[in-house]
């Protein structure tokens, strides 16, 4: 098929993040929503951006760090032990539970309760992109919640539209020199949105 007969993908990218962002300003979040999903839809399967609470939790979470109280070690939230332990009496007494969750630190081996931890997130991996966002706010009717929900909104815009840019930059990275997987390298030329884009910050 000639190249000139493709639907042209770039144009639409430049388009739809700019009404993205336009209709943001505006507060128009119905066009808003629709647009940034439709500059997700555009992206091929694997590069697409999931929604969902669980997953976003999950993956933002693992950037989690504990520091241990005996020796300052920062371990990772998802690669030390945890052991679900039995209390002594008084302490089961005093937090009125019988159980609880404790971590071995891997650098002195105490084990530390997990509720008394205190936990840092992982500077290294800043800025994260996860290829995952929450879901966005949902809009409750009354005047007082108007503004209240634009700045959730703002939080949340900001978050998926930077996992979506994210995902394109990905995408164009990886296909920069493969010309023959999707075509004509020209075909994800993204020069015009390089000025046009407001950057994610
Ligand atoms: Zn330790």
């Amino acid at each position: 098929m000639p190249q000139a007969r493709l639907p042209d993908i770039n144009t639409q990218y430049i388009k739809f993040t700019n009404e993205a962002v336009n209709s943001w300003k505006s507060k128009n979040y119905e066009s808003c929503l629709g647009s940034l999903f439709t500059l997700n839809g555009m992206l091929p399967e694997d590069y697409r951006v999931i929604i969902s609470n669980e997953e976003y939790k999950k993956k933002t979470s693992e950037q989690l760090m504990l520091v241990c109280p005996g020796c300052e070690k920062e371990s990772d939230r998802f690669k030390v032990t945890i052991k679900h332990l039995m209390l002594k009496y008084l302490d089961s007494i005093l937090v009125g539970k019988k159980y609880d969750d404790f971590w071995i630190c891997p650098g002195c081996n105490d084990l530390n309760k997990l509720s008394k931890t205190d936990m840092i997130q992982d500077r290294r991996k800043d800025p994260g992109f996860y290829q995952v966002s929450p879901v966005p706010p949902i809009k409750h009717d009354g005047l007082l919640d108007r503004r209240k929900y634009h700045a959730k909104f703002t939080l949340w815009f900001w978050t998926y539209m930077g996992e979506v840019i994210a995902q394109m930059a990905k995408f164009r990275d990886d296909n920069w020199t493969k010309e023959n997987i999707y075509g004509d390298q020209d075909l994800i030329d993204t020069s015009a949105e390089e000025n046009d884009t407001p950057k994610a910050s």
